[in-house]
């Protein structure tokens, strides 16, 4: 018989070898089971133990972090932590798009 999916506990599980991104990045296909009725994905756990090192030797580990919002005159901006700015090698000056996706994200393109 086959698994049953965790999260909607109706649909079955299936293996296959899924792309996985972060941040956009691809880490590498890995064997995951995948749900049949509403796709979630699930990773075993040797399986996220190793897409964590390769995503640390990639440098893509805890990019992600909370930043205030400042003020200076009237315009608002953001603060962006170190990991990041090395990450994209950002430099004071440099012009970048910024936009909204959506009511509850901020989009900053370079
Ligand atoms: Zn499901």
């Amino acid at each position: 018989m086959k698994k049953k999916c965790y999260i909607c506990e109706k649909g079955s599980l299936t293996k296959k070898k899924v792309d996985y991104k972060l941040y956009g990045i691809s880490i590498g296909k890995f064997e995951a089971e995948i749900c049949d009725k509403c796709g979630e994905t699930f990773f075993d756990e040797d399986v996220s133990r190793k897409m964590t090192e390769i995503a640390k030797k990639k440098g893509l580990w805890g990019l992600q972090a909370k930043t205030k919002i400042g003020q200076s005159g009237t315009t608002l901006d953001i603060r962006l932590p170190k990991r990041i700015i090395t990450f994209l090698n950002l430099k004071k000056g440099k012009e970048v798009e910024v936009y909204p996706e959506g009511k509850n994200k901020l989009v900053i393109s370079i």
